[in-house]
């Protein structure tokens, strides 16, 4: 929302689906969730951003579409930075240390060192019980699991975390100190956090974790956040599915080969180079 105070421009970005969203909870994975607590700017803080200096502020939804569209697909990506969001977010801890790698954000965790740790551990839905990957060492297999196997894994992931719950509450009941007693508490463990990031650095984050190579529930995360962020800035997302997550960078021998191709010769890629080319245009 744009309105002028004694002569000042003043743009405090206020946005009704947005807004409609702030505190609510979004659920991922069996007890985690996401929650938007704050938000600044939004699609008209990017085109304000990037006009300023010239001294206009958005335009027609066209105009500003089209300029957010060339802003993207240009990399000129100063304006996303205008843009930060703060997540309140519940996430069991193996998926917090891979998020945690993302170091262009800002972030406060609850202290197992000060609080009491709360019996909340992941358990996978039985759909999510999978064999090893053998062609991909960071994935899951499609290969069926019996039932009676899936059901045993499911016993061995509660029994171990109820235990390991068990012996952390004697530990605490017996007055040893809380930052001593969470220490065989397994990574399954759901911790806290709030965490900020601007835009630009937000959909990096989003583009590695919704990838099809990242693990399924920090991609469960990616979606669910990736949604929340479409009611801050409708315009910006769009250009980001199609210029970044629907987009894929070429090596100049998969460019040439596609050069190749418009003219009319021959694709020239073959063996393994051919297998990642088509991956990448064809996933
Ligand atoms: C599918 C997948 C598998 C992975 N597997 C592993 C693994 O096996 N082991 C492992 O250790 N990690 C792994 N990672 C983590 C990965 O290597 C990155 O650390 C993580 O994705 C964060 O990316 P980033 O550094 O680009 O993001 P951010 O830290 O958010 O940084 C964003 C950008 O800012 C710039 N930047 C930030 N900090 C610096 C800096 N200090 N110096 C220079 N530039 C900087 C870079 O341009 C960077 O791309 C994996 C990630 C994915 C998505």
């Amino acid at each position: 929302m744009e309105y002028i105070v004694g002569g000042v421009f003043m743009a405090r970005c206020i946005v009704p689906e947005a807004e409609a969203i702030l505190d609510k909870e979004f659920k991922v994975l069996d007890k985690g969730f996401i929650r938007l607590v704050d938000y600044m700017g939004s699609d008209a803080r990017i085109v304000q951003a990037a006009r300023v200096s010239y001294g206009a502020g958005t335009k027609t939804v066209r105009e500003d579409k089209g300029l957010i569209n060339y802003l993207l697909r240009n990399e000129h990506t100063s304006p996303f930075e205008q843009v930060v969001f703060t997540f309140h977010v519940k996430l069991p801890i193996f998926v917090a240390r891979q998020w945690i790698r993302h170091r262009t954000a800002r972030l406060n965790e609850i202290s197992g060192r000060y609080s009491i740790m709360n019996d909340d551990f992941y358990v996978p839905s039985v759909d999510d019980i999978a064999f090893q990957s053998s062609d991909n060492k960071q994935g899951r297999s499609k290969n069926v699991v019996p039932d009676d196997l899936k059901k045993k894994i499911l016993d061995i992931l509660t029994e171990g975390q109820d235990k390991s719950y068990a012996d952390y509450t004697e530990m605490v009941e017996s007055g040893i100190a809380r930052e001593l007693a969470r220490i065989n508490l397994p990574l399954s463990t759901y911790t806290e956090w709030y965490w900020q990031i601007d835009l630009k650095n937000l959909f990096h984050f989003l583009k590695l974790r919704m990838d099809s190579h990242a693990q399924k529930e920090i991609r469960d995360y990616g979606f669910v956040m990736f949604d929340m962020v479409k009611k801050v800035c409708p315009l910006a997302c769009e250009a980001f599915e199609n210029h970044i997550l629907g987009g894929c960078r070429l090596s100049e021998a998969e460019r040439k080969a596609v050069a190749n191709l418009l003219k009319g010769k021959e694709l020239d890629l073959s063996g393994r180079a051919l297998e990642i080319f088509s991956a990448k245009v064809l996933d």
